[in-house]
C-alpha cells in the first residue's frame, strides 16, 4: 500500500541480498529471447550500489556495469545511458544509499527503462520504509511505470529482526519467471531462493 501498488507480489526473504538477487534474476529471465542470449546479459548500477551486486554478477552470470555519481552522489544519468547496450536487461536505482542515504533519480531511470524496454530494479533496502513517510516523499516506487521490482528490508528501517528482507514485484508475472517445479511438495512450483521454500 505505501509503495502504491495493489497488485504487488513478493515475499519476505533472508535479507536484502536475496531480494536483490531475485530482482535481477527475474529481470534476466524475463529478458531471455529479447537480447542476444549467446552473449552475457548486463545490468547498469550506480557506483554507490551495495556489495550484494558483486555476488549477483558472480552467481547469475550477469556483467555488472558501474555508472559514476554526480556531485551530490546520485547516479549520473548520462553515464547510465552510455553504458546501456542491446544486452542490457536491467537498470538499478538506489533509494537510500547505504553509506550516504542519497536517492538516485528514479523518475528519470524509470523513463529510461521504459524507453529502452528493459527492467528497473530499485534497491530500497535502506530507504524504503523511511521515504514514504517524509513530508514530501520522493517518488521511487510502483507509482513510476518503469519500476519492476523493489527490495525493501524490514531489518533496516522497519525495526524488525536481522536479517529479514523483502522483495516486491510489480505483478505476479515476475514470480512466474522465478519458478521451478517442485514435484514432491503440495504445490507444483516454488519461486523462493533459499531452502526448499
Ligand atoms: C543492507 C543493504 C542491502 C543488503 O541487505 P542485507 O539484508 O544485509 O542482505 C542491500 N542494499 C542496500 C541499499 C542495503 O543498505
Amino acid at each position: 500500500e505505501i509503495l502504491h501498488n495493489p497488485k504487488v507480489a513478493g515475499y519476505i526473504s533472508s535479507g536484502g541480498t536475496e531480494a536483490n538477487i531475485q530482482g535481477i534474476r527475474a529481470a534476466r529471465n524475463l529478458m531471455r529471447g529479447k537480447i542476444d542470449d549467446s552473449r552475457k546479459p548486463n545490468i547498469v548500477i550506480p557506483k554507490s550500489a551495495h556489495f550484494s551486486f558483486e555476488k549477483i554478477g558472480d552467481i547469475l552470470g550477469v556483467e555488472i556495469r558501474r555508472a559514476s555519481l554526480d556531485e551530490e552522489y546520485r547516479v549520473d544519468l548520462a553515464e547510465v545511458e552510455s553504458l546501456i547496450d542491446s544486452n542490457t536487461v536491467a537498470l538499478v536505482g538506489i533509494a537510500g544509499t547505504t553509506e550516504l542515504g542519497q536517492i538516485d533519480p528514479i523518475v528519470e531511470l524509470s523513463e529510461l527503462a521504459l524507453e529502452k524496454g528493459i527492467e528497473l530494479h530499485v534497491d530500497a533496502a535502506f530507504g524504503g520504509l523511511v521515504i514514504p513517510f517524509m513530508e514530501s516523499p520522493y517518488p521511487f516506487d510502483f507509482q513510476l511505470e518503469g519500476v519492476s521490482s523493489i527490495t525493501i528490508d524490514p531489518h533496516k528501517m522497519g525495526m524488525a529482526t536481522i536479517p529479514s528482507g523483502g522483495i516486491l514485484f510489480k505483478d505476479e508475472g515476475y514470480l512466474r519467471a522465478l519458478e521451478v517445479e517442485t514435484p514432491y511438495l503440495t504445490t507444483r512450483t516454488q519461486y523462493t531462493l533459499t531452502g526448499t521454500r
